[in-house]
């Protein structure tokens, strides 16, 4: 039975990351194709503009709290998830936790290049994991069925879908009926991590909630969509005292 708290209309998993590996682990077992996603603050507040992007996250299995700032909403409302469950963390825990030679993965997202080097680091980090195929987020809707065959075909177990947000979780609702995958994971910017084209902010900020600044300073062009960041706060704020 799930335990999920309600924020601004999503219901979040309350989970912790080794309980969320148990959950996973018990997915890979059964036949049916389970999604998962990791809203932040950022594709919370994205929901509340957009009916759909709020029906799918609200139809997946899993939504685990991926940064501060969902999880300091979850304090505010008075039903705090025990800790933030990022999907980078996710992903790497479920390299050491669930594979050593079972459960493939398929890694679809990312600029051209990117997915296929983030599997040979993944490869040499994690030895036991298999990367079963690769294939770059850049196409048009007319390549979707090819690349649905080639995912299926792969006899990948978990798919790793990196368009970006809400890209990623409007093409994993779309696709996931056709998918023989046992998990449709959306992992954001976690292809460019692995691969080595994005950095992840310093551990100490990671922790101290921090985390947005590095954003920002990395990728100025964020600005504007952060300004989501007081907005989802101040609207978390409202709910608890009008009880919303
Ligand atoms: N991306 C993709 N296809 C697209 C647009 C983006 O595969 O059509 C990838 C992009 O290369 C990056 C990831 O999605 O690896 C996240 O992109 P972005 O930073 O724009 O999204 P956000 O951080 O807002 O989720």
């Amino acid at each position: 039975m799930r335990k999920t708290i309600d924020i601004l209309g999503i219901q979040v998993d309350s989970i912790e990351m080794q309980e969320a590996m148990e959950v996973i682990n018990n997915w890979l077992t059964e036949k049916k194709t389970h999604t998962l996603y990791t809203p932040n603050a950022e594709i919370l507040m994205a929901a509340q503009r957009d009916p759909e992007l709020k029906e799918i996250l609200n139809n997946a299995d899993m939504l685990v709290a991926d940064g501060a700032g969902v999880v300091l909403a979850s304090k505010i409302l008075q039903r705090p998830v025990p800790e933030k469950v990022s999907g980078i963390d996710l992903v790497k825990k479920s390299f050491t936790r669930l594979s050593k030679g079972r459960n493939p993965y398929f890694l679809l997202g990312s600029k051209p290049g990117v997915a296929e080097a983030a599997a040979v680091n993944i490869i040499n980090e994690y030895p036991g994991v298999i990367i079963a195929g690769c294939r770059n987020g850049y196409f048009t809707e007319s390549e979707e069925d090819e690349i649905i065959e080639q995912i299926n075909a792969s006899g990948a177990a978990i798919l790793l879908v990196a368009l970006g947000a809400p890209r990623q979780e409007k093409w994993i609702a779309r696709n996931k009926d056709r998918l023989k995958v046992k998990i449709c994971a959306g992992v954001g910017g976690t292809l460019d991590v692995f691969a080595g084209t994005a950095a992840l902010a310093p551990e100490f900020m990671r922790r101290s909630g921090f985390e947005w600044l590095f954003r920002l300073y990395k990728e100025p062009r964020r600005a504007k969509r952060m300004l989501d960041l007081p907005r989802f706060m101040a609207r978390v704020i409202s709910a608890r005292l009008h009880g919303g």
